[in-house]
């Protein structure tokens, strides 16, 4: 058994906060909390934002609309900038929204929509936040780790993952890094706070403790995935999602099926794919079916696009090989429910853009 306020649990969280600020690319602090990443982004909602105050919440999907969601549920007066499902903020929008809108302080924004499969220029909208001089608080929770965020680069003042995803771990651990502005907001924000206080989470923290018992198996965990993680190098990782995703999309292509994000603002996490128009609505149950039976456990359609897309979630621990077992599931459970295949032309595609030269990062 390991005690929590013992002196192992004291070595390992300054280990985890120094892996976690290189993984995040910043100087700033780290805070960790035993929750799932809603939870992450529940304790930004109540340490930065006060009832009645103005916020800005960028949404192009499902946990977008959380992310606002949360925020009018602790009182904030919620300015939603909502695009249509499948597509990225426009940063000449989001220019003229805070033009208009002095009074917003804050700006929330999804870096990855793991809803729709679409990511953010997360760059180009973090340069008119800071250009109006806003606090910029990412849902990070499908991108750090996995997509390029450099946290410091950005000046993103807060930015929230969580252990599930590109961690490689099971869930239970949201992980946040806190500029110095956001901690000046802190001080003034009055929502209020008890399990997530981030003051109280920084001042433990730097003894070697957490307030709550913390979730002791997933941080161990967490410990080993970060040295896996340096050993293959941050660039690499981002460039084996880069490859990874362009696979799936280039499969899809060979498969006949339609993608629901633009190419260019496509996550390198998860592919959300459109099923054959006569696969659709009660008939994408059988097909699930079928790919479970396989042993492909495949994302449904969330909300509005529920029976219409599929999502193939590719981060973390996903490599070569499970691309192509993958691959070749997808494509036996489309051909037994009649979808027409040419056996094997998605295999290849996808293995043409594995061996393919670098990818273009998103931006
Ligand atoms: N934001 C994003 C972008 C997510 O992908 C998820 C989880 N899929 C969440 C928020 C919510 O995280 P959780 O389910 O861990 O609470």
């Amino acid at each position: 058994m390991i005690n929590h306020r013992g002196p192992e649990f004291r070595a390992l969280l300054p280990e985890l906060e120094s892996g976690l600020r290189w993984a995040f690319q910043t100087e700033n602090d780290i805070l960790i909390f035993p929750a799932s990443g809603t939870g992450g982004l529940e304790s930004a909602v109540a340490n930065l934002l006060s009832p009645g105050e103005r916020v800005l919440a960028v949404t192009i999907g499902a946990f977008g609309d959380r992310f606002a969601d949360l925020a009018a549920a602790f009182g904030a007066d919620v300015a939603r900038y909502t695009l249509p499902w499948g597509e990225a903020a426009d940063p000449e929008d989001l220019d003229d929204l805070l033009r208009r809108e002095p009074d917003i302080a804050t700006v929330l924004i999804t870096h990855n929509e793991t809803s729709t499969g679409v990511t953010n220029r997360l760059q180009a909208l973090a340069e008119v936040v800071k250009r109006h001089q806003r606090l910029l608080v990412v849902d990070g929770v499908s991108s750090i780790g996995s997509i390029d965020l450099p946290v410091d680069r950005w000046a993103v003042d807060v930015a929230i993952t969580a252990s599930q995803k590109g961690w490689m771990l099971p869930p239970g651990v949201t992980m946040l890094g806190v500029s110095k502005a956001a901690w000046e907001r802190q001080r003034s924000a009055k929502a209020p706070r008890f399990y997530f206080d981030w003051d109280r989470a920084r001042k433990l923290q730097s003894k070697g403790m957490t307030f709550t018992t913390p979730a002791l198996g997933i941080l161990f965990g967490l410990r080993e995935a970060l040295t896996m993680m340096r050993e293959e190098g941050l660039a690499a990782i981002f460039r084996r999602h880069l490859r990874i995703a362009a696979a799936f999309r280039a499969a899809a292509a060979a498969l006949d099926l339609r993608l629901l994000a633009d190419p260019e603002v496509a996550s390198p996490t998860v592919t959300a794919i459109y099923f054959p128009d006569a696969l659709a609505g009660e008939k994408s149950e059988t097909v699930l079916k079928s790919w479970r039976d396989l042993g492909l456990v495949l994302g449904e359609g969330q909300g509005q696009l529920a029976g219409k897309i599929f999502r193939i979630g590719h981060l973390g621990a996903v490599y070569e090989d499970d691309v192509v077992a993958t691959v070749q599931a997808l494509e036996r459970g489309l051909e037994a429910n009649g979808h027409p295949v040419r056996r094997g032309a998605a295999l290849a595609a996808a293995r043409r853009a594995l061996e393919s030269s670098e990818p273009s990062l998103v931006a």
